[in-house]
């Protein structure tokens, strides 16, 4: 379960998020559409204090945290309760496919090695990489890059994981690949908020969507609700500029 109430985040003279109200149920997958600059990526990286929000409280699992006055406990614990898939991979350049899987078990988790091996290696073969352990991330493609990235934040196990545009950086050809990983991840079990600006993808794995304008909750609900029966004159605009 994810809980946000009334986050604030501004940089500088600039509200980029403006008193969010959030819920995601456990097992839910949520997806967050919405214009480019809405806040999209700082509410995601707020839910883990990549970004310092202003205000509000965070509940993630087990964890809750007051923006206004938090302990690096609360933070650390926080942390634990997600993991997350940026859209540019960021694996580590200089550690094998495996190596950057497991580098948080044994790292964070301090699990013995060939323990956290064995995870890997399940992890890889459920994104289909089970060739590609001892590879490094340069010789992989950009898709093949983005399923690891995906088997790491499953390595830890977390309580959610957060996708933000997981595959705006792959050509085309390679959307597809990634997009069928994260649909077999998302519906197994893993509560998830995913931004995208894959619509056809967004209406088929999300019980929820969510249109952000200038770091506003503008609009939100079912697929079909949100898609077909637009309510907000700036969700009908988007969607008509999208299609
Ligand atoms: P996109 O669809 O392009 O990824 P987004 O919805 O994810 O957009 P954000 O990245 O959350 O938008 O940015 C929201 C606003 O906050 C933008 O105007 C952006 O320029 C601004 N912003 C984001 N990060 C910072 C920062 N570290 N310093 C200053 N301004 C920032
Ligand atoms: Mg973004």
């Amino acid at each position: 379960m994810i809980k946000v109430t009334n986050l604030r985040k501004r940089f500088k003279d600039l509200v980029v998020l403006d008193g969010i109200d959030l819920e995601v149920n456990r097992g839910e997958v949520v997806a967050i559409i919405g214009p480019s600059g809405s806040g999209k990526s700082t509410l995601l990286r707020c839910l883990n204090l990549l970004e310092q929000p202003d205000d509000g409280i965070i509940q993630i699992g087990d964890a809750t945290l007051d923006a206004k006055k938090y302990s690096r406990g609360e933070v650390y614990k926080l942390r634990k309760q997600t993991a997350m898939v940026f859209q540019n991979y960021n694996l580590f350049k200089n550690k094998t496919v495996l190596q950057n899987i497991i580098e948080s078990l044994i790292v964070t988790k301090k699990m013995k090695r060939d323990e956290a091996r064995k995870i890997g290696l399940a992890l890889l073969e459920q994104v289909g990489l089970s060739d590609k352990a001892d590879n490094y991330p340069i010789t992989l493609s950009g898709g093949q890059q983005q399923r690891v990235g995906i088997a790491r934040a499953l390595a830890v196990d977390p309580h959610a994981i957060l996708f933000d545009e997981p595959t705006s950086a792959l050509d085309p050809e390679l959307v597809a690949e990634v997009l069928q990983v994260i649909k077999a991840i998302v519906q197994r079990q893993t509560t998830s908020i995913i931004v995208t600006h894959e619509m056809a993808f967004a209406r088929e794995v999300a019980d929820k969507v969510i249109f952000m304008a200038d770091g506003n909750i503008v609009e939100q609900g079912t697929p079909g609700q949100l898609f077909d029966h637009p309510q907000n004159p700036r969700t009908k605009k988007f969607l008509q500029q999208v299609s």
